[in-house]
């Protein structure tokens, strides 16, 4: 299963603890709340009861009230009763109340009349010529519920949306913190794709952490250049100082041979150092070359030219070669087959892979050089000789590498390290297909940049 990225991580981790934060914040706001609005509702009622006593008063010895008396203030109800019978002298009372209820004094109580709950509080007054009445006062506990139920409603509708906000916010949030971690992998990337050890991560307007990170990727990869600078320079500096002693030696051994009075096994002691001598010039020389490529140093004379007879002329050079080991070399070239490139690398790239093909083939095997050109323009060399194991073929392109230094003597495991740099060079692709005692196929893959006329 394919593991979350960071930034899904932190998004679920920010809107879990949010939600939960979110819940836990409105649980406690509705306890309080409910709490709070019976509280409210009681001391309103209270205070309605205790200033409706402002509202009765006596003129000419009877008892008169107040508008005010009659007014439904915070749904409350006020009503006033002749001493401590149930008769209603003036007020009001909720639709469908009990008229008959009997009387608690100065005591808040709950009481449920058809499905709706009141707080009921009854208490004294006595007026100026000594006269008690009661004053009822009732209200509607529901009408205030019902308030806090629409909040509570509205919160939760807005629940969902605090939610989806939360996920938005927390993924635009780990978003611009990962971002710069995003761009660190991009830019390692394309270094590594491009092999350019020359460029640098270079983040700025970052925070500390992630700025600290990028510039120590960026030193790092500074020391690498320098290190691989000073590699190519020393490979280079040592086939160059090479080049004088075996001229040197080569010299020698011409002279000596030339020499009367040789005994025969000196001769071929003589013979053997200068062949050797001659591989090692020769492998030297392929040092140099491929150092200089490395290093830029190269100077690519790219145009276009005539792929199908470059290719041809090497084919038929391989005949000849083939022949004389006994093995067949075929040439499958579709004519006039043009490519924009370095011609003379070219040469160089068809005839390391055809004299590898003839070096690691035995007598009475084929060789097959096809060049092809559909979308792509495509040359494949295949050999039907000694092949490598599977977990070989990714090493073949490194300097100096060799399969098995005993399988040729003339071998300098330079070759095909050449061929990797000139396929790279020309923005081309290889594949490389091998199996042991069966044989090798070389497919190389070049875009098609001719011009058309
Ligand atoms: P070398 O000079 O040793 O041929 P190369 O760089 O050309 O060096 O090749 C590297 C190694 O890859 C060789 O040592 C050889 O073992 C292996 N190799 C290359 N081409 C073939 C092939 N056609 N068949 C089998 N092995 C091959």
């Amino acid at each position: 299963m394919k593991r979350l990225s960071l930034k899904w991580r932190l998004v679920i981790l920010h809107t879990i603890v949010m939600t939960l934060v979110m819940v836990f914040v409105l649980t406690l706001l509705f306890s309080i709340s409910s709490k709070e609005i019976s509280a409210n509702v009681k001391s309103e009622l209270q205070d309605r009861v205790s200033e409706s006593f402002d509202y009765i008063s006596i003129k000419n010895g009877a008892i008169v009230f107040d508008k005010d008396f009659l007014e439904i203030k915070d749904g409350i109800y006020l009503s006033a009763y002749d001493g401590d019978d149930l008769d209603l002298l003036y007020g009001k009372i909720p639709y469908g109340f009990h008229y008959d209820l009997g009387f608690l004094k100065d005591d808040i109580r709950e009481i449920k009349v058809t499905d709706v709950n009141y707080y009921v509080l009854d208490s004294d007054v006595i007026l100026a010529d000594g006269q008690k009445l009661t004053i009822r006062g009732i209200v509607s506990i529901d009408a205030a519920q019902r308030e806090y139920a629409l909040t509570l409603r509205i919160a939760l509708i807005l629940l969902p949306l605090l939610f989806f906000l939360t996920i938005v916010s927390g993924y635009i949030l780990s978003k611009r913190a990962l971002d710069p971690v995003e761009k660190i992998i991009k830019k390692t990337d394309d270094i590594r794709r491009e092999k350019d050890l020359s460029k640098r991560i270079g983040l700025e307007n970052t925070s500390e952490e992630i700025s600290r990170l990028a510039n120590t990727f960026d030193s790092l990869l500074a020391d690498v250049e320098k290190g691989f600078e000073r590699e190519k320079r020393f490979s280079s500096d040592v086939a160059h100082e090479l080049r004088t002693p075996i001229t040197v030696i080569k010299m020698a051994c011409d002279d000596l041979l030339k020499r009367d009075g040789l005994d025969q096994d000196m001769k071929e002691d003589l013979e053997t150092i200068k062949r050797k001598n001659d591989q090692m010039a020769k492998m030297i020389e392929k040092l140099l070359l491929l150092a200089r490529a490395e290093q830029g140093r190269y100077k690519l004379h790219k145009q276009d030219f005539d792929l199908s007879k470059l290719a041809t002329i090497i084919g038929e050079e391989s005949k000849v070669l083939g022949k004389e080991q006994g093995i067949e070399v075929v040439t499958l070239i579709t004519p006039f087959v043009r490519m924009y490139g370095d011609e003379d690398l070219l040469e160089r790239l068809l005839s390391n892979v055809l004299e590898n093909a003839l070096k690691y083939t035995r007598s009475g095997g084929k060789i097959t050089l096809k060049i092809d050109h559909d979308k792509d323009i495509k040359i494949e060399v295949a050999d039907t000789g000694i092949g490598m194991e599977k977990s070989q073929l990714e090493k073949i392109f490194d300097r100096f590498y060799q399969v098995d230094s005993s399988r040729n003597d003339s071998g300098s495991g330079l070759g095909l390290s050449f061929v990797k740099w000139i396929t790279d060079v020309h923005d081309g692709k290889i594949d490389v297909q091998s199996e042991k005692d069966k044989g090798t196929t070389f497919t190389f893959t070049f875009k098609d940049r001719t011009v058309k006329k």
